[in-house]
């Protein structure tokens, strides 16, 4: 857990009802008081800088109903995570460039197989010509393991050998190489043969179960990611979260919500071994009053990809206000870090 401080570079942060927020603002968080470092320019949301030697960059982007994100590390290496819908093919291929000034990652991962995580990836490669020069990371299985369309063109792709990229299965406990500063960890990684995931048994009817969860860590900055993990029993889900939550080695720094903070997922017990400082989402505004309030009680500030919203009066309806853009953290040496995006603030 982070124990220094956090800058929060807000920006869109106009919402019905709220004042203006100020456009840096540092968050004590521990004893002794750090010492103020001078307020970075804010960037326009539409931009996103060129990643730098030494930085930790990770960029949640704007992909609407959908997960994309691009983490590179302090010495280069990149991981892209999901790609959203077909759509958002090219305005990926976009923000790698911006980023790396290259079409090219390192590794690609797939926290699951719904279109909304893994169909941009064959137009993302094929069309636009992103480079995956090490491998494709996802929990394997074969051709029938999720029954869509979009999935079998995936599994297709890397199966033909003309194609030139290498698929690996991960399985719980693997590490992704991403430099010496940085440490990837696959806490768990779902099973869809077996149907387990995070050590329990699952249903399996739905594909958010098996999602692959990741923690990472440079030096005192831990981050969570976990595609659309379940966390609740229900007739199509398993609470795999609760189980997840033993599995939380300390709190976390930053958090990106499962399963883009509907209301079924991040519960009480995973926010609770979390206590994430900052939590970001891939947000559509579908259902995701009760998660938001629960992230707000357990102490997150909380940025949102896509839209602003706030909640009416009766505090439970959100409320769409407007669009808003991607989230870029950074971090320099793991003490600090700032997140510049969309700060959610119900009223
Ligand atoms: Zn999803």
């Amino acid at each position: 857990m982070l124990r220094t401080w956090v800058w929060l570079i807000l920006l869109l942060t106009w919402v019905a009802c709220a004042p203006p927020v100020p456009t840096a603002t540092p968050l004590p968080t521990a004893t002794p008081q750090p010492v103020a470092t001078p307020t970075p320019e804010p960037m326009s949301p539409t931009e996103v800088s060129r990643w730098q030697p030494g930085q930790l960059m990770i960029v949640l982007m704007d992909v609407r109903h959908g997960d994309a994100q691009l983490i590179v590390s302090p010495t280069g290496e990149s991981l892209l995570i999901d790609v959203g819908t077909e759509d958002y093919a090219s305005k990926i291929a976009e923000k790698i460039r911006a980023v790396l000034g290259k079409l090219e990652v390192d590794y690609f991962l797939a926290s699951h197989y719904h279109i909304d995580h893994i169909g941009a990836f064959v137009p993302l490669v094929r069309d636009q010509g992103l480079v995956v020069r090490k491998a494709v990371l996802d929990r394997g299985s074969g051709r029938d393991a999720y029954n869509s369309a979009t999935y079998r063109r995936y599994f297709d792709y890397l199966a033909d050998p003309s194609r030139g990229l290498k698929r690996v299965r991960l399985v719980t406990g693997d590490q992704i190489d991403l430099g010496p500063a940085l440490q990837v960890t696959a806490l768990s990684v779902g099973d869809s043969d077996a149907q387990t995931n995070c050590g329990i048994k699952v249903q399996g009817k739905n594909d958010n179960d098996y999602s692959i969860v990741l923690w990472l860590t440079f030096g005192a900055f831990d981050y969570w990611t976990a595609g659309d993990l379940s966390g609740m029993d229900t007739l199509e889900y398993t609470n795999v979260e609760s189980s997840c939550a033993k599995l939380v080695p300390r709190p976390a720094d930053l958090f990106k919500a499962n399963h883009h903070a509907i209301s079924t997922n991040n519960n009480a017990s995973l926010l609770q071994a979390l206590q994430p400082q900052v939590t970001v989402i891939s947000l559509d505004g579908i259902d995701n009053t009760d998660a938001l309030m629960r992230m707000l009680k357990a102490g997150s500030t909380v940025f949102t990809t896509n839209r602003i919203i706030t909640l009416a009066e009766d505090n439970k309806t959100p409320i769409i206000i407007n669009d808003s853009d991607d989230i870029v953290i950074l971090t320099r040496d793991g003490n600090e870090f700032s997140v510049e995006g969309t700060v959610f603030k119900s009223r």
